[in-house]
C-alpha cells in the first residue's frame, strides 16, 4: 500500500483523470467545439496578425466545422469518442478555437445554452484571452457555473511582458494576472495555458514561471512546448534565428517539467505537462511519441527520483 498525496491519489501528480474521478465518480470526456469565434488579435481589435506561434487550424479535430450546429458537432464528437472509449457516458462541451467569449454576451449565452441542453452534456469548458473577459461576462459564467460545470481557461503562454511582446500576444501579464483573479473570485473554475519554450526564455524562465502560477489562484494548469508550426511568424523566426529557441529531447524536457512541477502548488490540477502534435504540421517535429506514454515516461522519472508536485513548494518566497 503506498502513501496518498495531498490530492488523495497514490500518483505523483495531481492528474486530471484523478480530479475527474474525485469530483464525478469516473470518466468524462471533453468534445472540442469550433463555435465560429474569432480573435481579437487577428481582427485589429487587440492586434494585427495573431500571436506568432498561433495556427489555430492545427489543432482542431477532424469533426469540427464551424458551419454545423453546436448540437452536431457534439453529437459527432460523442460518436467519435464512444467509438474509441466504450464507457464514456458524460461529456464536457470544450469551446477551444479561437477566443470563445469574444463576441455579444447574448451571442455566447445562446451557444453554451445550446450545448448544456444536449442529453449528456455536464458542462463546458470555455478557451478564451484574458482580455476577451469582462465583469458582464464574468457575472454570467457565475450563474451559469450555480447549476453546471463550468471552466475558464485562459491562454496565458508566458509571464513574462517582453515575451508577450515579442511573440505579438496583444495582451500583458497584469491583464492574465486580472482575467484569473476575477473569475477564481466568482468561484469559476479557472484553467491556464502555458507555452514552455518561447523564444528569448531559458531554463530559468521557465522554472519561475512555474513557481509564479503556483501564486496564482489557478485550478488547472496545462503545459505545452512550443511546436512550431508551418506557415506562421515563428516559423520563419525559427529559421532566421533557431539559436533564440531552446529544444529539448524528451528526456530533458521531462527533467525540466519534473523541476517546475516540483514547485508547483500541489492542489492545482496538471491537465497536460505537454502537448500532442499533429504530425506533419509542426517544424521540429515531435518525439513521435503519444501523450499517454509521455505523461507514463513522467510519473516513472517522478518515482525514480523520489519526487511529487509540489515537494518544493512554498507558499510565500
Ligand atoms: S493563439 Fe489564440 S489569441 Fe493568439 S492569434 Fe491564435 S487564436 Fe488569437
Amino acid at each position: 500500500m503506498g502513501m496518498n498525496y495531498t490530492w488523495g491519489s497514490e500518483r505523483r501528480l495531481n492528474t486530471y483523470s484523478d480530479y475527474f474521478k474525485r469530483e464525478f465518480g469516473g470518466r468524462v470526456q471533453k468534445i472540442t467545439l469550433d463555435a465560429g469565434f474569432t480573435c481579437p488579435n487577428r481582427d485589429g481589435t487587440s492586434g494585427t496578425g495573431g500571436c506568432t506561434f498561433c495556427n489555430n487550424k492545427a489543432f482542431n479535430p477532424s469533426y469540427n466545422d464551424p458551419e454545423k450546429s453546436i448540437e452536431s458537432q457534439i453529437l459527432q464528437g460523442m460518436k467519435f469518442h464512444k467509438t474509441r472509449y466504450r464507457k464514456a457516458t458524460r461529456f464536457l462541451a470544450y469551446f477551444q478555437a479561437y477566443s470563445n467569449t469574444y463576441s455579444s454576451l447574448e451571442h455566447m449565452q445562446s451557444l453554451y445554452e445550446q450545448a448544456l441542453k444536449v442529453p449528456g452534456i455536464i458542462g463546458i469548458v470555455v478557451g478564451t484571452r484574458p482580455d476577451c473577459v469582462d465583469e458582464d461576462k464574468l457575472n454570467y459564467f457565475q450563474e451559469l457555473s450555480l447549476k453546471h460545470y463550468v471552466t475558464v481557461e485562459y491562454g496565458i503562454e508566458s509571464v513574462i511582458n517582453r515575451t508577450l511582446q515579442r511573440v505579438n500576444r496583444g495582451h500583458d501579464v497584469e491583464k492574465s494576472l486580472w482575467a484569473v483573479r476575477e473569475t477564481a473570485r466568482r468561484g469559476i473554475r479557472v484553467g491556464g495555458h502555458m507555452i514552455i519554450g518561447l523564444p528569448g526564455e531559458d531554463r530559468q524562465d521557465f522554472l519561475d514561471s512555474g513557481r509564479e502560477l503556483s501564486r496564482w489562484p489557478l485550478n488547472n494548469i496545462k503545459f505545452h512546448q512550443l511546436q512550431i508550426i508551418r506557415h506562421t511568424a515563428m516559423a520563419r523566426e525559427f529559421e532566421e534565428r533557431p539559436r533564440e529557441f531552446v529544444s529539448f529531447t524528451l528526456e530533458e524536457y521531462l527533467e525540466l517539467m519534473m523541476e517546475i512541477v516540483e514547485q508547483l502548488n500541489p492542489s492545482i490540477v496538471v491537465e497536460r505537462i505537454a502537448g500532442e502534435v499533429t504530425p506533419g504540421m509542426g517544424i521540429r517535429d515531435g518525439w513521435g511519441i503519444r501523450y499517454d506514454r509521455v505523461l507514463q515516461a513522467f510519473e516513472d522519472l517522478l518515482e525514480k527520483h523520489d519526487t511529487w508536485q509540489g515537494k518544493k513548494f512554498k507558499l510565500e518566497e
